[in-house]
């Protein structure tokens, strides 16, 4: 086994889990209903370890969005079907220093990189562009499932329905995209759009989330099939983008602090990779002034002050 006592590493985690519950910081998000009306006790964490051992406490089977921790996993799917050299004509590889859905590109006029809004909507052009709009949505759902082992993947309509409702600043990235010609030609605007907010209102649960996670820290081969999801280099990829720019403009104090690829979304979700150990999915819906949930922060810290999981922790 990866982790030979695993009972002893759980009850670690059990630990944390209890210590970050009566931390009442943050707010849920309200711009739809749909997240306004999410508890902010909730609170549940999952691991599942590249060898398969698996672990949960809390909320652990409850249903959120992924919203954009779907950003970490739609990435290497689109990067899989068109190699990162055409991906990254049209998205760039650096932070961007400013939050998810600032209207702003790069001095090549294009998004500073795939965990962003406007990075996201380009992997959604770039995403089997001469489909059905269904068949693509479908298939980034296909894709999802495979990462989770077959476990659960929804979608949430009346999210998606919000999403679309309330989307004004997308809309006006997307248009301020096209007018600087950053999608590829014959982009359909309103199919990426609407494939985005798919996407975002794509479902999970801490355990099914903490598969899809041990998925990227085992190299892309899901440790419960054994299906090989992605190459081993695109997950190099992702994961690189994850530690630079996973956590909006929180990712350079992220990963000064706790030194491992993650991606979080306004749902309160936090994907977590241990390479080559194991991946977690935390989820608690009250979130920080920069958008990332605050227990699931919280969390973070405590791991690596137990683990020496920070990539640089050399002692
Ligand atoms: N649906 C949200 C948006 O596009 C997702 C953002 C997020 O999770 N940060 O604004």
């Amino acid at each position: 086994f990866v982790i030979p006592e695993f009972s002893q590493f759980t009850k670690h985690i059990e630990e944390i889990y209890h210590k970050c519950k009566p931390n009442s910081g943050g707010k849920v998000a309200d711009y739809i209903p749909q997240l306004a009306k999410f508890d902010p006790n909730l609170w549940g964490v999952a691991v599942c370890s590249v060898d398969g051992q698996r672990f949960s406490i809390g909320d652990d089977k409850e249903h959120f969005c992924l919203q954009s921790v779907s950003k970490c996993l739609h990435y290497p799917i689109v990067l899989e079907d068109l190699t990162a050299e055409v991906v990254h004509r049209y998205v760039g590889r650096e932070p961007s220093g400013q939050t998810f859905n600032y209207l702003h590109l790069n001095s090549q006029d294009r998004p500073h990189n795939p965990m962003l809004n406007s990075g996201a909507l380009v992997l959604c052009a770039l995403q089997k562009p001469e489909w059905p709009l269904a068949d693509r949505c479908e298939y980034v759902q296909e894709k999802f499932k495979h990462t989770a082992g077959g476990e659960y993947i929804g979608f949430s309509n009346a999210t998606f329905l919000s999403e679309r409702e309330t989307a004004d600043k997308n809309y006006a990235l997307g248009y301020y995209m096209n007018a600087h010609k950053a999608f590829p030609p014959n982009t359909n605007l309103m199919d990426t759009f609407e494939l985005y907010f798919h996407t975002c209102s794509t479902e999970t649960t801490c355990d099914a989330g903490s598969v899809m996670a041990a998925t990227l820290a085992n190299g892309g081969i899901c440790p419960l099939t054994g299906e090989k999801v992605f190459s081993s280099q695109t997950v190099q990829h992702t994961l690189s983008l994850m530690l630079s720019c996973g956590l909006y403009d929180y990712s350079g104090q992220f990963a000064f602090h706790v030194g491992l690829p993650a991606k979080s979304g306004v749902s309160g979700a936090v994907l977590i990779v241990v390479p080559k150990v194991c991946g977690m999915m935390v989820w608690s819906p009250p979130l920080d002034d920069l958008g990332n949930s605050v227990r699931g922060m919280q969390f973070c810290k405590e791991l690596v002050s137990l683990f020496d999981f920070h990539n640089y922790d050399l002692k």
